[in-house]
């Protein structure tokens, strides 16, 4: 049988990972076997997840009836019921739902009239808790399959000191992943010295280690020490995975899906208030606004160095208007050159335009040429992935670590080359 949960957390307490993690402990006590537990992470983009819109699936071996009111006694006695925002979803189904659902869930957005529907369809038993929201994701995690999947090891806190701050080894962290990585990421962040695998908000969840297998998760966490912790649970997750994306073309994107968009850049890239970087990506279907927000960072600057012309691939979900870059993949560099009036010979001046068409003149002796001086651009960036550093990473996106999928790398790959351009915004200084 699979059980679902979800939505049983608040921004002041409780994650629903953890009453996963207990609910395993307890099938485990009642002899249920215990054959898969999941962390399934759905639409990072729906506006009612408290934090990154996760649900929990455990697959089990029993009695679904049982089953069903030992998830519901758990959740009943852990989920934060008081929080408006708050709205629980229990499933144990012994049918499992098709993964369309799942796949709605994760790119689109969903009712709780269709998780319904889809529990009815298999003969699920389900109880949704005040307005029942919680039935889609727990309905989405029942039904999620993982064609691509990571695994994070998620430690707890005891009891008595929720809310308390944690006491985690920092040097241990960089350790764990400097001796597990690339096998692990995303428990720091190495290029801006900063902690990521640890939260500050009051929820149980100790630390976490994402990694590509359970073994390489636990020999990262033997190397972490810690206050004592209350339980682990490893989940099989679609954390980085990049299941979110779908291709995308710029006239069709729609609010509130995560793309992948081949286009061309349109506009100089421009830094606005509070350093966010923003350039305009065009394809025959139109232009959008490209977003590298401040928290990606250094990212950023792989974002300034484009010009107009370059061929990239924008991975991002599309909000408000603007694609909000996760990763940047460059097919091809333009041929920036820099056409300015030619240095007269004679007198080491540079010359000014002699009209149109006309060629340059030397305003000093006189001296004409009727070629311009054509300067090619030293580019600061390679034809290749670049992405948002761990500590902007979101859940869903793959780490380059772990390669690319090959259909991001064949739209890469595909469609037209540069065109050349002339960076022509000399300064009065060149001249
Ligand atoms: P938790 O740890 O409790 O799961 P969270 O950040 O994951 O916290 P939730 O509290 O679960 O967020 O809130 C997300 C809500 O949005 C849930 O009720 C879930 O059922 C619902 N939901 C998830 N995906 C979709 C979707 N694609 N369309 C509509 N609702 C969704």
């Amino acid at each position: 049988m699979w059980i679902g949960i979800d939505d049983t957390d608040s921004p002041t307490g409780m994650c629903t990972t953890y009453i996963g993690a207990v609910l395993v402990r307890r099938l485990d006590e009642r002899g249920m076997r215990v054959r898969d537990a999941r962390l399934i992470r759905l639409n990072p983009n729906v506006i009612h997840k408290t934090r990154g819109n996760a649900a929990i699936a455990i697959e089990a071996e029993g009695d679904p009836e049982t089953a069903f009111a030992l998830t519901c006694a758990c959740v009943e006695a852990l989920a934060e019921f008081d929080d408006p925002r708050t709205n629980p979803g229990v499933v144990v189904a012994r049918v499992r739902p098709p993964p369309d659902f799942y796949y709605a869930a994760l790119r689109e957005f969903c009712t709780v009239e269709e998780a319904v529907g889809v529990l009815e369809s298999v003969g699920a038993l389900y109880r949704g808790y005040k307005n029942r929201r919680g039935l889609i994701g727990a309905t989405a995690a029942v039904a999620s399959e993982l064609p691509d999947l990571t695994y994070e090891l998620l430690a707890y806190r005891r009891r008595e000191v929720w809310g308390r701050p944690r006491e985690v080894d920092r040097e241990s962290l960089f350790y764990a992943e400097e001796t597990t990585g690339p096998h692990t990421w995303d428990t720091v962040d190495q290029e801006n010295a900063v902690v990521v695998g640890v939260p500050h908000t009051p929820d149980p969840v100790l630390f976490g280690i994402r990694g590509e297998s359970p073994a390489w998760v636990r020999e990262a966490r033997s190397f972490v020490r810690s206050e004592e912790q209350a339980c682990e649970q490893v989940y099989a997750t679609n954390q980085g995975t990049d299941a979110h994306l779908v291709a995308g073309v710029i006239g069709a994107l729609r609010e509130g899906r995560s793309y992948l968009v081949r286009g061309t850049v349109a506009s100089e890239p421009a830094t606005g208030v509070g350093g966010h970087v923003s350039l305009l990506l065009a394809d025959e279907g139109g232009e959008v606004r490209c977003m590298a927000y401040e928290p990606t960072k250094g990212f950023r600057d792989v974002v300034r160095a484009l010009v107009p012309g370059d061929v990239v691939v924008a991975a991002g979900s599309y909000k408000g208007g603007s694609l909000n870059l996760e990763k940047l993949g460059i097919a091809c560099l333009a041929d920036a050159v820099r056409v300015r009036p030619p240095v007269c010979p004679a007198c080491e001046r540079r010359m000014t335009s002699a009209g149109t068409g006309k060629g340059y003149k030397c305003r000093v002796c006189g001296e004409r040429s009727r070629e311009p001086e054509v300067e090619h651009l030293e580019r600061p960036l390679r034809p290749g992935w670049y992405e948002v550093p761990s500590t902007a990473r979101r859940h869903l996106a793959r780490p380059l670590v772990r390669g690319v999928p090959a259909w991001e790398d064949e739209l890469l790959s595909s469609g037209q080359g540069c065109d050349r351009v002339n960076k022509t915004n000399f300064t009065k200084e060149d001249l």
